[in-house]
């Protein structure tokens, strides 16, 4: 079908288009550049005067899915209704309606606020094939997944007996080719295999040693760091560093990006480590500090992980911290699993704006998003949904862009914490430009994604329409339309159609003959076969997988 959006206001950081007014084609769900004797064909008209047009948005790092979402689901009934009651009450004409916090409203949330792709950051291969029957059931995002690597035997007695590089690589590859995956996800490296040896303990440095396999946490990541780069991964390795959330945990994070020697590296939800022992609480903000090492180190980009004051649920596969975290449960429950290399703790939490180190914790997300410069490299995440729900995207986006809003909300926070926070002497605020390229031209970019994240000529007709009179957050909230490959998705802030999507995958090169030690590895130490974490497509639709663009 062919359609044009007229008198728009157009923010695309991939053309450095900031602001302009210009016209989009769209034909066949693509964004096209017709000929003049073609404009004709173009009939059908969407008149977008005094609106603002932005390519869809794209999230990097939202737990949507897999074996953790699900426990989260059995554990905490009463949040979903929390979550999705009030928003799914008029959906009676759409599929999940019955149900709470479903893989369907995981769509219809995210499209209602213009998101139009979302990766999954943590699959771990055990769970790999019921996480993507899961992601395939949820609509209007493209979706692509992050595999978890870097606390799995097979690679640590690999690094152990020095199997060298191009053997790392080709498990590497497998993993991610067998699992459907589009990059590497690294959690607490090491970290889980000393808590499973030993259980609890205070801390897990970068040159700490792995008990039994004698390799430190260092060594994982710049083998896998190698790996990604030899294999020609678009992503660069998704870090989820060691220590997180404990007082102090700054240098952790510092010498993560230290070890990275100059690669790519991505590091997540890193609100979580810009924490100092200072004070008489012994907690405070080393924002300053992993700013100006964000600012000065360009390999890195990273993502917030803001959190905001609401009650959620942290779910992480980093079970050496989770075990730390049991003890604060709110309610008090708590789940905590392990297999075959694979576990998750579930932790229900609630972030209090008069509790000295939530309020701290909310300051220091705010304070490394308006500290560190480049909006390429810092990314809009809440840790979807360990700091909060991908739901509080719209208010996060307002603290960002609304000085006189954020000041207010500043003020009713732990007066201890404000006296501590560096947010008072921070002015900036973002502008429309700036939150296209965080959430739409930089995301894509740093996925590989060639396809979207822009509204040049040739990108998939992925497009978000607001409403600028409205308030920053009601405006962000719900769009006044979202088109998803090129068909209207929502009008007025509603979802107007189920629309079913695709799970991006990425083609690695590799030697098979890997195969056989990874078989033989599994059949002596595992309890489930080989064939239990290779995805069969068979049991996907047809258009279900996509080979991205690379
Ligand atoms: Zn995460």
């Amino acid at each position: 079908m062919k359609f044009k959006i007229i008198n728009g206001t157009i923010f695309d950081p991939s053309q450095k288009i900031n602001g302009k007014k210009k016209d989009l084609f769209i034909d066949s769900g693509f964004i096209v550049e017709p000929k003049k004797n073609e404009l004709t064909k173009f009939k059908e008209t969407i008149d977008a005067k005094g609106l603002i047009v932005m390519a869809g948005a794209i999230d990097i790092h939202s737990h949507i899915a897999g074996g953790n979402v699900n426990n989260a689901r059995l554990l905490s009934p009463e949040i979903h209704s929390n979550f999705l009651e009030i928003n799914l009450k008029r959906k009676k004409n759409l599929p999940g309606f019955n149900s709470r916090w479903t893989s369907e409203g995981t769509g219809y949330r995210y499209a209602e606020m213009g998101f139009t792709t979302v990766v999954e950051p943590a699959v771990l291969p055990i769970n790999a094939f019921m996480t993507h029957l899961e992601i395939e059931k949820i609509p209007m995002i493209d979706k692509g997944c992050l595999g978890i690597v870097g606390n799995d035997g097979f690679l640590l007695e690999a690094l152990h007996k020095k199997k060298g590089q191009p053997y790392i690589d080709d498990y590497v590859a497998w993993n991610l080719d067998s699992s459907k995956c589009i990059g590497l996800k690294v959690i607490n490296a090491g970290g889980t295999e000393l808590f499973k040896y030993s259980g609890e303990s205070e801390s897990f440095n970068i040159d700490d040693i792995v008990p039994e396999y004698g390799v430190t946490s260092r060594q994982i990541l710049e083998s896998l760091n190698k790996a990604n780069e030899n294999l020609n991964i678009p992503h660069p390795v998704h870090v989820h560093c060691n220590n997180l959330g404990t007082a102090g945990n700054v240098d952790s994070i510092l010498a993560t990006i230290d070890a990275a020697k100059g690669r790519r590296m991505h590091l997540a939800h890193i609100q979580f480590y810009a924490y100092g022992n200072e004070g008489k609480k012994g907690f405070s903000s080393e924002s300053v500090k992993l700013a100006e090492a964000i600012n000065k180190n360009t390999n890195i980009s990273v993502d917030i992980g803001q959190i905001m004051f609401k009650p959620t649920i942290t779910i992480s596969s980093d079970i050496w911290k989770q075990n730390q975290a049991k003890a604060n449960a709110n309610p008090n429950k708590w789940m905590i699993s392990e297999i075959e290399d694979g576990g998750g703790g579930i932790i229900p939490y609630e972030y209090k704006e008069n509790n000295f180190v939530n309020a701290l914790q909310w300051s220091i997300g705010l304070e490394l998003f308006l500290q560190i410069n480049d909006p390429w490299r810092v990314f809009l995440t809440t840790d979807h949904p360990n700091g909060a729900p991908f739901t509080s995207y719209p208010e996060l986006i307002r603290l960002l862009m609304d000085l006189s809003y954020r000041n207010a909300e500043l003020e009713k926070i732990n007066i201890k914490a404000k006296e501590l926070s560096y947010l008072k002497s921070l002015k900036r605020t973002y502008s429309f430009y700036d939150i296209a390229i965080m959430t739409r031209a930089a995301p894509a970019k740093i996925l590989g994604f060639k396809d979207r994240g822009s509204l040049k000529n040739g990108s998939i007709a992925d497009i978000s329409i607001y409403n600028p009179n409205k308030p920053i957050d009601k405006m962000f909230r719900g769009a006044e339309y979202v088109f998803k490959n090129g068909v209207q998705i929502v009008r007025n802030g509603f979802v107007t159609r189920h629309f079913k999507t695709r799970t991006e995958c990425v083609k690695l090169n590799y030697d098979k003959k890997i195969h056989k030690e990874i078989k033989d590895w599994f059949d002596a130490y595992y309890s489930l076969n080989l064939r239990e974490f290779e995805i069969d497509e068979k049991f996907f639709s047809d258009e279900n997988f996509h080979t991205m663009n690379q």
